[in-house]
């Protein structure tokens, strides 16, 4: 996939260039909006706001008026981030600076997961010796079954559609819990403890510090 970087400051659009390039990407990267707006259609655009030619909302806007590619809005100006602005404008989601790569590596994964068409999840998973069983709603490790409440199960089979992948906090609560939570998280962590305890070894859900968690199995 080729990811278009808008971004007018070479010591942003360096280590993102290669960070995305060592993630498998193919990087095509400009520095204005009519640079932009003259690349033919792009499979995903990461869009400064700050550009010299012109403000990258009206790049946004016109992208999003010529079809559905995903759109990551970054800015260094935390002030005018109005997230209903922005989606109005049909980003996807945004990122202020600084920002680490893990989280841009995050969003841009939640972004494609809710944009693409939904690879089909299997009926189970498989991790090491833990087993997940979306049909029957169980979960067993070495064979014996762990009890998990609801919201428990829901959280682990929700990571566990793509192991490895680091999730975002507020894409699990968005997914797990309900469509748009913008409360406290505190609920996430209490579940995310419970779990660790019940698989026996708290190394199965990783924290990513600043991001969110990610499942796999215990080195
Ligand atoms: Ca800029």
């Amino acid at each position: 996939m080729e990811i278009l970087l808008v971004e007018d400051d070479d010591s942003i659009a360096e280590p993102l260039m290669a960070g995305l390039r060592r993630d498998g990407f193919d990087v095509a990267r400009v520095r204005t909006a009519s640079q932009a707006l003259a690349h033919e259609t792009p499979e995903f655009v990461l869009l400064d706001l700050g550009l010299p030619d012109a403000d990258g909302s009206d790049v946004c806007r016109e992208l999003r008026s010529r079809g559905e590619t995903p759109i990551i809005v970054i800015t260094a100006r935390a002030d005018e981030i109005d997230r209903v602005v922005l989606l109005e404008l049909g980003a996807d989601d945004y990122l202020v600076k600084p920002f680490g790569f893990r989280e841009l590596r995050a969003r841009i994964r939640a972004v494609l997961r809710r944009t693409q068409p939904r690879s089909e999840v299997p009926p189970t998973t498989k991790i090491g010796d833990l087993e997940i069983d979306r049909r029957t709603r169980r979960v067993t490790k070495n064979d014996e079954e762990l009890q998990l409440t609801p919201k428990e199960f829901d959280l682990l089979a929700y990571l566990a559609s793509d192991p490895g992948a680091v999730f975002a906090r507020q894409e699990i609560l968005e997914s797990v819990w309900d469509t748009h939570w913008y409360g406290p998280t505190k609920t996430l962590d209490v579940h995310i403890a419970a779990l660790r305890k019940k698989l026996g070894d708290p190394a199965w859900i990783a924290t990513v510090r600043g991001v969110g968690f990610r499942l796999h199995e215990p080195e």
